[in-house]
């Protein structure tokens, strides 16, 4: 026998190995195996398949173990793993180690898993007045006879009794006439804080649970649009209670900051013990025994963050997607895929609905939506009725707004109206949040009489500060200027503005000595306690204030909050980013989500040199529908997606090495660019990391086809790099840095 074989190294394609008839039996699809590869005796490898004949002039090596007891990986994941092998240009063993825990890779092989919790059947209250109506569904007039006359059974019992009764048992469900329940889940924990209880829903959430039901069965994907508290989650939530009715497993995924305990209590509180929840705060050993309850079935709803769609769910009949625009799907180390995207290849080869939900989707997402590849659901008003917060924008260019509080330097960059609004905040006894996506590396440079910032004119991204060099650079393309201290718009003094948490936080202590203030962001708290006490001590209302980066911006629910201050927007802004203004708005539109979650009214007080900003302006007005259209035509002037695709080529060596790695792969790349477009070779915007030189490569081209001879081409230079450089594919590449 032969078997196919993805080797945990750092190589793309597979393997052919013989079996030895001693391990026959044993290796299955989606098992790991021992096998020798190069000069290692004992690599670990992953069984993708069974062919008929080896290539040709090859000489066969034996496989030298069996690692584990049952497959790791389900028939419909090693389809996945395969597909985005393929697509992303990753190797292949990377892909599939990282698809599993990380405990269960340190160790020898998992466990045989138990069986799979029992299910039951049985037929819902008033079922029997409906059986003379089946007259034409003989079988599901059986089973439901059958029910009524047993009550709840397990499946197995029903199966055996009569043959064809599974999808007679799902008409059933599907008439409310029958449903069919896992073990029951174990009572939600007395912690809990949601009411284990549905609420009935308003009519906007009915009917888009009411869509999503009618698509039960099929591959479907649905774009939820919905602002913060227009009550997605509980559409989610009812619509995978449905899906566990019929015996369908679901998959929930989160972005990395949105997994608060909150959520995952909001799921357990619902659904008990059938959830679990698979996320990088828990240790080794609890997320392997979590991934073991999916893969033995004693849990079949997975709340994790973006490996999670990896997870061994078996038959997935939902996958929930929340935040769906959120960049912590997108995997940048390592195998480089994107979460989301493989949403919708699982919910395909699972036939699944599809449910991506937010307030600012991505524009790729909003796209598929307007050409009718997903269904558009939307939920246009809160739950409660409570209008959107109010959005002020303060202009801090000395020109048009008067500046900041010139008065009193120690207060850095609080304008006098947001000092008075934090003054107000304080006396009324409520809490607020200061928002900074501060970037630790760079400065920004503005013209304080204009705020013009430079933008490449080739590729419309900011230019990037050096300081060594004192000059303006475009990351992708490479174009660069030097530093005037003049701004060539205005003729104002251009200053580089130091801007960071930490000086908010000061300004802030100094503003109001009496306010209890914490910081929160990756310098302050290093692990997931140290956030989860912050926040609950915040929650708890011991803070009055909370300064902080995007860690406070999202999923927090806080009734205790009513202003939101974005200490600078501009910050985000000017990454070097095509996406920077698509990022920009739904940071905003997320922290103004946060103001106003209890009986307050919340107002959200924005400072910018940019106040006509699209991305600022629609915020304001929370004109999600204007900022997109105006975005999306931009993009497609520039052929930005979602209008074509774009390959990173990520380059990682010594100054010399990287450089030169970097210059062959454009000479290589040049005859094979068909439809494709270089920008570069340039230095990426972070451009030492770890001691090491960053370069990258971007090819922008109409589909993802037109990439592939521009990758075939670069593999051969890759393999061999002249620079001696590490050398990454990256398609569909999210973060620019
Ligand atoms: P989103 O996910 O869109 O932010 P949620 O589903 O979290 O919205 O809903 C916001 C709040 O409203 C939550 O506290 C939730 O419990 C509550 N809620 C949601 N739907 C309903 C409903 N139909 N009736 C009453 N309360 C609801
Ligand atoms: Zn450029």
């Amino acid at each position: 026998m032969l078997v196919e074989v993805a080797v945990a190294a750092a190589v793309r394609g597979t393997f052919t190995y013989r079996v030895p008839a001693s391990l026959e039996p044993e290796v299955t699809l989606g098992r790991r195996v021992a096998v020798p590869f190069g000069r290692s005796p004992r690599a670990t490898g992953y069984v993708l398949g069974f062919p008929e004949s080896a290539p040709d002039g090859v000489a066969l090596r034996d496989v030298a173990a069996v690692l584990d007891q049952f497959p790791l990986f389900t028939a419909p994941l090693v389809k996945l793993l395969r597909w985005a092998e393929d697509y992303y240009l990753v190797p292949p063993g990377e892909l599939f180690r990282a698809a599993l825990p990380p405990g269960l890779n340190a160790r020898g092989g998992g466990e045989a898993p138990a069986r799979r919790a029992v299910e039951f059947a049985a037929p819902c209250d008033g079922a029997a007045g409906a059986l003379d109506g089946l007259g034409r569904a003989p079988a599901q007039r059986a089973v439901l006879e059958y029910l009524l006359a047993r009550g709840r059974i397990p499946l197995e019992e029903l199966r055996a009794a009569l043959p064809k009764a599974r999808p007679a048992l799902t008409a059933l469900v599907k008439r409310g006439l029958a449903r069919v329940e896992a073990e029951a889940p174990a009572p939600a924990g007395a912690e809990l804080p949601a009411s284990a209880a549905a609420p009935a829903l308003t009519p906007a959430q009915a009917a888009a649970l009411a869509a999503v039901e009618e698509a039960a069965g099929a591959y479907t994907p649905f774009l939820l649009l919905g602002v913060t508290g227009s009550g997605k989650t509980e559409v989610y939530l009812q619509a995978i209670a449905r899906a566990r009715a019929r015996g369908k497993g679901a998959l929930v995924l989160v972005p990395e900051i949105g997994l608060t305990p909150q959520l995952a209590g909001r799921f357990r509180a619902r659904f008990g013990a059938d959830v679990a929840v698979l996320h990088s705060g828990l240790t080794p050993p609890e997320r392997h025994a979590e991934w073991l309850r999916l893969r033995r079935g004693e849990a079949r709803i997975c709340v994790g963050v973006r490996s999670a769609i990896f997870a061994p769910v078996e038959d997935v009949g939902v996958i929930v997607v929340d935040e769906e625009h959120d960049g912590s799907f997108k995997q940048e180390d390592g195998p480089a895929y994107h979460a989301r995207d493989l949403a919708v290849v699982r919910a395909r080869l699972e036939q699944a609905v599809l449910l991506l939900g937010s307030a600012t989707p991505s524009l790729e997402t909003l796209e598929n939506a307007r050409r009718g590849r997903y269904r558009l659901l939307e939920l246009p008003e809160r739950v409660d009725g409570r209008p959107m917060p109010e959005v002020e924008v303060v202009d801090l260019s000395r020109r048009r707004g008067g500046g900041r509080g010139a008065a009193r330097p120690e207060l850095g960059l609080l304008s006098p109206r947001l000092a008075e609004m934090l003054r107000e905040t304080l006396a009324a006894g409520q809490q607020s949040i200061l928002f900074l996506n501060r970037r630790g590396y760079e400065t920004l440079v503005v013209c304080e009489d204009c705020g013009r910032e430079e933008q490449c004119e080739r590729c419309s991204v900011s230019l990037t500060h050096h300081r060594r060099r004192n000059v303006l650079t475009c990351h992708y393309c490479g174009y660069s200027v030097p530093v005037t201290p003049e701004c060539p718009a205005c003729g104002g003094m251009r200053r580089g503005l130091g801007v960071g948490t930490e000086q908010v936080e000061a300004g802030v202590k100094a503003l109001l000595p009496g306010a209890r203030v914490e910081r929160l962001d990756r310098d302050a708290v290093s692990g997931a306690d140290d956030l989860a006490s912050v926040l609950a001590r915040f929650a708890r209302r011991e803070l009055d204030v909370l300064v902080g980066t995007q860690m406070v911006a999202k999923g927090h629910d806080f009734p205790g909050v009513t202003l939101v201050g974005v200490v600078l927007a501009d910050t985000s802004l000017a990454l070097p980013d095509f996406r920077a203004r698509e990022r920009t708005f739904q940071l905003l539109a997320q922290v103004a989500g946060r103001a106003g979650r209890g009986g307050e009214a919340g107002r959200v007080l924005v400072q910018t040199f940019h106040p006509e900003e699209p991305a600022i302006d629609c915020a304001r007005t929370h004109d999600y529908a204007r900022f997109a259209e105006g975005e999306l035509a931009w993009r497609r002037q520039l052929a930005y997606p979602p209008h074509g695709r774009m390959m990173a080529v990520r380059v990682e060596g010594s100054e010399a090495g990287a450089r030169r790695t970097a210059e062959a792969l454009g000479q290589a790349a040049r005859p094979a660019l068909g439809r494709a477009m270089m920008l570069g070779p340039a230095p990426a915007a972070l451009e030492r990391l770890r001691g090491k030189s960053r370069w990258h490569l971007l090819f922008k081209a109409p589909d993802a086809a037109s990439l592939r001879p521009v990758h075939r081409a670069l593999a051969r230079v890759a393999a061999r790099p002249p620079g001696g450089a590490a050398v990454r594919f990256d398609m569909d590449p999210y973060s620019m840095l």
